[in-house]
């Protein structure tokens, strides 16, 4: 920073030896511009000009530059009194502050600069601004007088207008009296010439009234062109950006505007002029001569301030899309879409919808591999179960030889005295009659017995149903009465007198009921009489059924009630100790209990509960 402030010193040193003129014009000129304004900078307009002109003046940071202002007012004011009024007011005010450039801001200002520049400044080039090309030929200005031309063309709106109203057939002009414009004046003509193919439709120059009730009612394919409004007509002066907000207000159709402090104010855009650009060029205009260079040398060329932009608020309300708008135009005030508005709301949203899925889809394999592993432990139970069930039709075996030898032998009887009665000369046909229902039923009673045990002993899968228990109980009890009475035991069975409803495997809780009615049996074995087994059932208040299976056998020790239902837990010779823990995981399939107590009056009593069906 330092070295480079040197250096480009040396160099306007060097500069200045070798050019005397250059030198005498760097001693003369104070670092000071006095801008001249013609307007009040109330607007927005003119404040962005001032805006472009000081930021670019606080840019050029070798040299600090004092910018003095002075607004003329030249819309509410004027008149040779007025005038002169404030010449001498600048001969005193800058008596002692010599000016380094006079840059002035619209047309008027640099006619009136131009003016007083013998009296004021007459060694001082003038840099002007905003002066429309025929502004400029008009006024002619002298070799001392430098600056950049705008221009603004009624052509370029048209086109604006053409992209915001498909099918345009007319341009309503709207605006202050053309003699009162600064930068529209030149519109006037190129109106009166007329525009092919478009009707113009002029609402200049009258009242804000009238306009505010025209506006409203505008035919069909049209677009208004606003050039500026600065009063009511009834003495009341604003600045353009605000008229033009009335105008917008009560507008039928889209507002071309030409200039960027238009666009907020309820203007669709178009070919616009960027005020800050005016202040910008011009500042650096005068920042030149002031660094040495002569105004002759930086003659007035048209600037480039002028650039196609559109209000994308005042788009969504006329309809109009991007690609309607001419090349390279630029949007203003776009809203934010919902996803660039709560862009990080959106992710953490998705983010916690995605560890949701994540979660439910592990929730739900983890459930699939729950039922899976239940089915294959339901499986695993019923293979179980079977070898259990085939261990106690062996242990049953013998009985249930006896008990089909009975109805075998007595059918062989049976069938021996029919054969000797048909022999006989004259048979007993009633007889023979009797003898064969004997048979018939024995031959059931035979059947019966083959089905329980074919039932014992199929491998069936686990499968609920609702059945009654009393029903089950009893089918148990009768399949193993026989098996009983050989090994002297007396058997009692005690229902409930309602039915008791259950969800349950009908196979597998009769395995449950036989393998404790065998385990009562084989505690009893080696009692010399008194072997009793007693089967209950009963309802629990409204919840439940209980089965009880009590013996008078001698009991289990009571440190042992828990263990005998662990697998392999046996105190039997021949035992395999499996019984019990099937029975229990049986019950607890069905959400049941299943557990033992020794009776006050000796004896163990194995209770087993299940939930009634609702
Ligand atoms: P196992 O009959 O093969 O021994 P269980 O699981 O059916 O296997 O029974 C485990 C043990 O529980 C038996 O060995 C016995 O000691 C005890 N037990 C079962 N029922 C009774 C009962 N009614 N009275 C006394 N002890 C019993």
């Amino acid at each position: 920073m330092g070295s480079a402030f040197r250096l480009s010193g040396l160099i306007i040193l060097l500069a200045a030896l070798l050019s005397p003129v250059g030198l005498r014009a760097q001693q003369m000129r104070p670092h000071s511009i006095l801008v001249l304004d013609q307007s009040d900078r109330r607007g927005p307009f003119y404040y962005q000009v001032s805006v472009g002109l000081r930021d670019a003046v606080s840019a050029h940071s070798h040299a600090p530059t004092t910018v003095y202002t002075e607004s003329l007012d030249l819309d509410r004011f004027g008149g040779e009194a007025y005038q002169e009024g404030f010449r001498q007011f600048l001969e005193a005010k800058y008596r002692d502050r010599p000016i380094g450039v006079v840059v002035t801001v619209g047309a008027a200002a640099l006619e009136l600069a131009l003016r007083w520049r013998p009296q004021l400044w007459p060694d001082t080039p003038i840099v002007f601004s905003l002066v429309e090309e025929a502004d400029f030929k008009r006024l002619q200005p002298p070799a001392y007088v430098t600056g950049g031309i705008v221009s603004l063309k009624l052509k370029d709106a048209v086109t604006a207008a053409r992209a915001v109203m498909p099918g345009l057939k007319t341009i309503v002009l709207v605006g202050a009296d053309w003699d009162r414009q600064v930068l529209f004046r030149n519109w006037k003509d190129q109106a009166a010439a007329g525009i092919p193919g478009l009707e113009i439709i002029e609402i200049i120059g009258r009242p804000m009234s009238e306009v505010v009730e025209r506006v409203a009612t505008l035919p069909e394919h049209s677009a208004i062109i606003y050039t500026g409004l600065y009063s009511d007509g009834k003495g009341n002066y604003y600045p353009p950006s605000d008229a033009l907000a009335f105008v917008a207000a009560s507008a039928n159709r889209p507002i071309v505007v030409a200039a960027e402090t238009f666009l907020d104010a309820g203007g669709i855009g178009g070919f616009v002029i960027v005020p800050s650009s005016i202040g910008a060029e011009a500042a650096q205009r005068a920042l030149r001569i002031l660094d040495g260079e002569a105004p002759e040398s930086l003659p007035p060329s048209a600037v480039d301030a002028v650039k196609p932009i559109f209000n994308w608020r005042q788009m969504q309300r006329w309809n109009v899309s991007k690609a309607s708008l001419p090349k390279g135009s630029e949007i203003r005030f776009r809203e934010p879409t919902f996803l660039e508005k709560y862009r990080w709301r959106a992710v953490a949203l998705t983010a916690a919808l995605l560890l949701q899925t994540m979660l439910i889809a592990f929730l739900l394999h983890e459930r699939f591999m729950r039922r899976k592993a239940e089915v294959e432990s339901r499986d695993r139970l019923s293979d179980l179960a079977h070898i259990n069930r085939q261990a106690t039709a062996g242990e049953l075996s013998s009985s249930i030889a006896h008990e089909l030898n009975q109805p075998l032998g007595s059918i062989l009887t049976n069938a021996e005295s029919a054969e000797l009665i048909l022999n006989s000369p004259t048979p007993d046909l009633q007889e023979v009659r009797e003898i064969i229902s004997d048979i018939k039923r024995d031959d059931l009673r035979a059947s019966e017995v083959i089905r329980r045990m074919r039932s014992l002993l199929k491998r069936a899968p686990f499968e609920k149903k609702e059945i009654d228990l009393n029903q089950t109980m009893r089918e148990a009890f009768d399949f193993l009465r026989l098996q009983a009475s050989a090994r002297n035991v007396a058997v009692y069975l005690q229902t409930s007198p309602q039915t008791l409803r259950v969800k349950g495997d009908p196979v597998q809780l009769q395995q449950v009921i036989l393998n404790l009615v065998v385990n009562s049996m084989d505690a009893m074995a080696k009692m010399p009489y008194g072997r009793t087994i007693i089967g209950r059932t009963e309802v629990n208040g409204d919840a439940s059924a209980v089965i009880s299976i009590s013996d008078s056998g001698p009991g289990i020790p009571q440190d042992r009630l828990n263990d005998i239902f662990d697998p392999f837990f046996t105190t039997k010779e021949q035992g395999m100790g499996i019984g019990l823990s099937i029975a229990r995981t049986i019950v607890l399939a069905h959400s049941g209990q299943l557990w033992a107590e020794n009776q006050s009056g000796g004896g163990a009593v194995f209770h087993l509960s299940l939930p009634l069906a609702a």
